[in-house]
């Protein structure tokens, strides 16, 4: 064969490969194919070398992109990872369990829960959010929600009649983050969906609780007590608990920074202190 007719060869399978790579859906492949050959000709690598590559760079890219996807699904609030989480703010809670649990498996797999317990500004969401950012990257799916906001939905749908739909397709994340659970009005408890959703997920999927208020104020959250008792012995028949019973974070970083600056507290800071702490509670109602 001369020199001509295999280079007319190769472009005519240049334009089919990428036509090929398409319908096999290849993305990544198909975007880095040609970079690839063209480094192994001058570089002389065997052609199972290409191959591997190719093939494991279309998996890279494919986790990356899962992850992505379960990243924008999670709903996580920005900016709140393990790494900005101060533990030393927290005694009560060893970074090592924590860390043990974002990897997952033994807890997630039977559908154990961790619940979070502590006043405002403890850092519950900041801790849960962390947590679920943390569990994504290692390949599970989180949906992050407002206990609230989950249960109106909920609420919605059972009038719809497609309750059980609706907590069907909760069943696709590993973990279900229930922020505030205690901020559950009244008027919410009058339907039976929360205990509905716990009733699903228990022993079969995983979830997360934070609550400002103990077990022994969720009578206001269902409607009996019978229905409370119930709901929280399926949610702590195989449960972790976290009790981080500490100062608002905001309010001591703003008396430290206080200090720190080396003058004593005035009237000014001792009042900006309490509008922070007045904020920790508004963003949790
Ligand atoms: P809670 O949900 O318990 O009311 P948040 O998680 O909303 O508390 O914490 C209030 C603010 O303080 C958030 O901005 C959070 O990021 C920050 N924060 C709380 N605890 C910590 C901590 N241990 N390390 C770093 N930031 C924290
Ligand atoms: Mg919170």
């Amino acid at each position: 064969m001369s020199k001509n007719v295999t280079a007319a060869h190769t472009a005519v399978d240049i334009q089919r490969v990428s036509l090929v790579l398409n319908d096999l859906r290849l993305p990544a492949i198909k975007l880095v194919w040609a970079d690839f050959a063209a480094r192994a000709d001058k570089e002389g690598w065997p052609g199972a070398r290409l191959i591997a590559a190719l093939a494991e760079h279309e998996v890279a890219e494919r986790d990356r992109r899962r992850i992505e996807r379960h990243l924008s699904e999670a709903r996580l609030p920005p900016g709140k990872t393990l790494d900005s989480f101060a533990f030393d703010a927290v005694p009560m809670i060893s970074r090592a369990q924590v860390t043990a649990m974002c990897s997952g498996d033994a807890w997630l797999e039977k559908g154990a829960n961790l619940i979070l317990f502590g006043p405002p500004g403890g850092g519950k969401t900041h801790l849960a959010a962390a947590i679920g950012l943390a569990l994504i990257e290692n390949g599970w799916r989180v949906l992050f929600t407002r206990t609230s906001d989950l249960v109106q939905k909920l609420q919605v749908a059972r009038r719809e009649l497609a309750l059980e739909a609706a907590l069907a397709k909760l069943d696709k994340y590993h973990l279900l983050i229930l922020d505030d659970l205690a901020y559950v009005t009244k008027d919410q408890a009058e339907t039976s969906v929360l205990f509905e959703l716990i009733s699903a997920r228990y022993e079969r999927r995983s979830t997360l609780i934070t609550a400002n208020q103990p077990f022994g104020e969720w009578n206001r959250i269902f409607p009996d007590p019978a229905m409370t008792l119930a709901a929280v012995d399926r949610l702590v028949h195989h449960a972790t608990i976290f009790e981080m019973n500490v100062e608002s974070y905001r309010r001591r970083a703003a008396l430290q920074r206080q200090s720190r600056a080396g003058r004593p507290p005035t009237y000014a800071t001792i009042k900006s202190t309490e509008e922070l702490s007045r904020s920790d509670n508004q963003i949790n109602d």
